[in-house]
């Protein structure tokens, strides 16, 4: 049999390879038993009144659902992380548990999408007050801090714009202030990011993108340090929220293998965006990883890699050339989320998801995920995309 491993004291490569295994706790199986559990049974009254059996109902944990939170806590050096049933319903959980009837967030006004509606919707309505920062605007987010402020939400690199925050001025106009730092890190992953060194104190990612990687299952975690922890852990309790064994199984044996793919994501996504950089039908390319990128000098100070998500603007143009450029595309497919192995394209419209800064571009804005294909493939459909494109311009 294995022994135990401690993985704090390795590699992130080889962390990622071993967080959360015990083989030798498990028959010397190499991976976690997928558990389908409701009802736990205990041999007696006693046992059962006195809470000390450490498994008690299926909603309060398995030892599977235990093998992910444990393998996402070491990655992230967090006190604890809770699991939920999609990314969104993190954010939400990560809200809910730092805030309040009276109390008030301060959002990055660059946040995906339905975290703005879960704010402008659910938020609101329970007496939470809302507000949105300019998310490159460290001065106007300090003026924005009021009494009762309990927390500052971040996602750097922001959705569809990819602007970076400066997350080390940010937490300490937070700690400066006693109010909490959450950042959505799904871009990031616990590999290329670790939001906890940088001093926030809740880490989200929707594990349905880089996590399980292969399209196929939804699934979201929230790490949080020794301050957040307890009111996280009791949020998640009193909600009832619960992931099913073969999802959490599945994320398990994704984040596995998430350092090749992302490593490859990373290249892949470099090489093309470097070539779209170089065409004069393309305005710009906003990929942190460039280093004409805006946030480039933010992005090598706090990350130590970048994922295959990014965003170009197209020289101005009618929107039936988008059309004919995302139609005449046949790798990228179009569809949300990204993160799996193939790649993905969208037409991104950032405009109407501002209030608190205008999105500014003459030209209209496509998203890519670079997926694990042969660049040279992925490069000619894209040349084909843009031969439509030009095509449709007429
Ligand atoms: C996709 C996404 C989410 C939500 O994840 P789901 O699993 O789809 O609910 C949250 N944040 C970011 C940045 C995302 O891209």
């Amino acid at each position: 049999m294995q022994k135990k491993t401690a993985p704090e004291k390795y590699r992130p490569n080889t962390t990622i390879a071993h967080a959360g295994s015990n083989p030798a706790d498990n028959q010397g199986f190499v991976n976690p038993m997928v558990v389908h559990a409701s009802t736990v049974l205990f041999p007696n009254v006693a046992t059962m009144l006195s809470g000390n059996q450490p498994y008690v109902y299926g909603r309060r944990g398995t030892p599977t659902t235990e093998a992910l939170e444990d393998a996402m806590s070491t990655l992230e050096g967090a006190a604890g992380t809770k699991l939920t049933p999609s990314g969104l319903a993190a954010i939400s959980l990560a809200m809910l548990s730092c805030a309040q009837s009276g109390d008030h967030l301060l959002i990055a006004d660059t946040v995906y999408g339905p975290t703005r509606n879960l704010c402008d919707k659910v938020m609101r309505r329970y007496g939470v007050d809302i507000s949105y920062y300019d998310p490159c605007d460290i001065n106007g987010l300090g003026k924005l801090i009021r009494k009762n402020t309990r927390a500052i939400y971040t996602e750097s690199p922001g959705s569809l714009t990819f602007e970076m925050q400066d997350m080390r001025e940010i937490v300490a106009c937070a700690r400066a202030h006693d109010v909490l730092v959450m950042m959505d890190n799904t871009w990031g992953t616990s590999l290329y990011c670790k939001p906890l060194e940088l001093g926030v104190d809740l880490s989200i990612q929707a594990g349905t993108k880089y996590i399980v990687g292969h399209s196929d299952v939804m699934i979201g975690t929230v790490s949080a340090n020794e301050r957040a922890w307890p009111a996280l852990r009791a949020m998640h309790g009193d909600l009832g929220l619960h992931v099913g064994p073969d999802d959490v199984y599945l994320a398990l044996r994704g984040l596995r293998t998430m350092s090749v793919r992302l490593e490859r994501h990373m290249r892949s996504a470099l090489e093309i965006a470097n070539w779209l950089e170089k065409r004069d039908d393309v305005a710009r390319v906003l990929y942190p990883a460039l280093p004409s990128h805006p946030g480039h000098t933010l992005w090598k100070r706090d990350f130590s890699g970048a994922s295959g998500l990014f965003s170009f603007e197209l020289k101005p143009a009618s929107d039936s050339s988008v059309h004919a450029f995302l139609d005449a595309l046949s790798l990228f497919g179009l569809g949300y989320s990204w993160g799996g192995y193939e790649s993905l394209a969208l037409w991104a419209q950032p405009r109407s998801a501002r209030s608190a800064t205008t999105w500014e571009a003459a030209g209209p804005l496509v998203r890519l995920h670079v997926g694990l294909e042969d660049t040279r493939d992925l490069i000619e459909d894209l040349e084909a995309g843009f031969t439509a494109f030009h095509a449709a311009k007429g």
